[in-house]
């Protein structure tokens, strides 16, 4: 299990997570077609459950912070 969540991330979600309007943080392999971010969401995704975007249940999610931070390093190489 590869958890790489960051301190800082990971206290911005805390702080904004509410109950009855949870901010869209997460996002799954079914919110996207192309390859690259496909990859991106399989290797990165660290938790299951519901898709903050389309609202797929029980699928691998990856947090829209690792997302862009995975394109960012995408674009430099
Ligand atoms: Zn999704």
């Amino acid at each position: 299990m590869g958890l790489r969540l960051k301190p800082d991330f990971d206290r911005t979600a805390k702080n904004t997570n509410t109950m009855n309007n949870p901010p869209a943080e997460y996002c799954c392999f079914n919110c996207f077609t192309h390859p690259t971010l496909l990859e991106i969401v399989k290797h990165g995704a660290d938790t299951e459950g519901q898709c903050d975007f389309c609202g797929s249940e029980s699928v691998l999610l990856l947090h829209v912070s690792a997302l862009y931070d995975s394109l960012n390093n995408a674009v430099r190489m």
